[in-house]
């Protein structure tokens, strides 16, 4: 019988995961599912960075890499944070993974000791709190609730901050509820970690390209250049143009973190795909004008999607700046008999009987640290979204 490690005994993999399993399944048998779990866009990578990846096997650039990105891509990485970013890393400040995930992960591994504590406002992307604990930290979760609008605040942030703070980990937009931070904001908090030097940040900037309605994006080191040396940039390629499967993350931060980030990797997953990178210099060094028009199309859905959901009895939902999420309380529902006979005691309770009841298949906020909500990925046609939407409204309405 297999006996887990201590540091993998208590966790499982993602609830997202499961659900989106569970969704497959269904389909596979017959059932008419909507799958609003998953989080990646339903665009296809564009034709110029799969060209790239083409010709790259075609030159044979098929071995090992450089260990944590080839020259060229560091090079694509370090024009992007200074072009999009104002933000200006040496060749020995950028590094690249298999994912913003790897990225996380090469970061904690690299610089947490047991007991060091990471803070997280939540509700947070899942895996957040797993890498943490993987890596022999302490998550330190924040609860932000939707009526401060899903943000950190400054005096929770202080008060949560203790001699073994190592990091903040901050996510805009986020990943569950599309909040994003403007600069005002970030303004306040880094005020706060002006006074704290011992607190380390890191921030994730994957959804930094889907923003609507004119909202600024900003990122943290930009506002404020003294965080230099202890503030590590995480981005990647998956959201912001439709990579989730080439798998290719990078970061910025102090020379000594990077350096420390490329020994986990070189005893992980030694490089990233070298067909990946050529596909990754592709898209940040090509045409980005294709990102407006795709951003104007989530934008249309949130709308969709957010309207539809405040006219359902017993549903709210804050429309969100940014990312393709839309995270509705549920709290109106609670309580309600379904006709079966059931009543709905928790977002988990809601979310299972609607893939029961109506094949929609939307996950719980519990899975991301908050409760009673559950998270809509609106990376789907408007047809889909407008025919889930009926249906949730429909299945709501048989509830008493
Ligand atoms: N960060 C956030 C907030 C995410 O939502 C995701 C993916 O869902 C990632 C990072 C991971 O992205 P990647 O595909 O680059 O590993």
């Amino acid at each position: 019988i297999f006996r887990p490690a201590s540091r993998i005994e208590d966790l499982g993999v993602s609830e997202i995961l499961a659900i989106t399993a569970r969704a497959a399944a269904l389909k596979r048998d017959g059932r008419p599912v909507i799958a609003l779990g998953a989080g990646e866009p339903d665009f296809d990578t564009p034709d110029h960075v799969k060209e790239a990846a083409i010709a790259a096997i075609r030159r044979g650039e098929t071995k090992y890499t450089n260990l944590d990105g080839s020259p060229l891509l560091k090079r694509a990485i370090r024009d992007k944070f200074l072009r999009e970013n104002g933000l200006d890393f040496g060749p020995d400040e950028v590094t690249a993974g298999a994912g913003a995930k790897q990225m996380l992960y090469n970061a904690m591994m690299a610089s947490l000791d047991p007991g060091d504590e990471v803070i997280i406002p939540t509700p947070c992307w899942t895996s957040y709190f797993d890498i943490v604990r993987i890596a022999g930290g302490v998550p330190v979760a924040i609860p932000c609730p939707g009526e401060g609008g899903f943000r950190l605040s400054p005096a929770a942030l202080e008060a949560a901050i203790t001699p073994r703070t190592r990091w903040l980990l901050l996510n805009s937009p986020s990943n569950p509820t599309g909040a994003a931070y403007a600069e005002r904001d970030y303004r306040a908090l880094l005020e706060v970690l002006d006074r704290h030097p011992h607190v380390w940040l890191m921030v994730d900037d994957m959804y930094e390209h889907l923003v609507y309605d004119g909202f600024r994006f900003v990122t943290p080191l930009a506002l404020d250049p003294s965080l230099k040396d202890r503030c590590l940039t995480i981005n990647g390629v998956s959201k912001a143009y439709a990579m989730t499967g080439w798998r290719l993350g990078y970061a910025g931060g102090p020379a000594g973190l990077i350096a420390g980030m490329a020994v986990v990797q070189s005893q992980s997953t030694s490089c990233p795909c070298s067909v990946t990178q050529a596909a990754a210099i592709a898209a940040l060094d090509g045409p980005q004008d294709f990102l407006a028009a795709r951003r104007d199309s989530f934008a249309a859905r949130r709308d969709l999607v957010v309207d539809a959901l405040n006219r359902i009895d017993g549903i709210q939902c804050r429309r969100p700046e940014g990312a393709f999420y839309a995270f509705a309380s549920c709290a109106g529902i609670l309580g309600r008999t379904t006709p079966g006979g059931k009543v709905l005691e928790s977002d988990r309770d809601f979310c299972a009987w609607l893939l029961d009841e109506v094949d929609v298949a939307v996950v719980p906020g519990s899975a991301f640290g908050l409760s009673p909500y559950f998270r809509i990925s609106y990376a789907t046609s408007a047809a889909e979204l407008t025919e889930a939407m009926t249906r949730i409204g429909d299945a709501c309405g048989r509830l008493t």
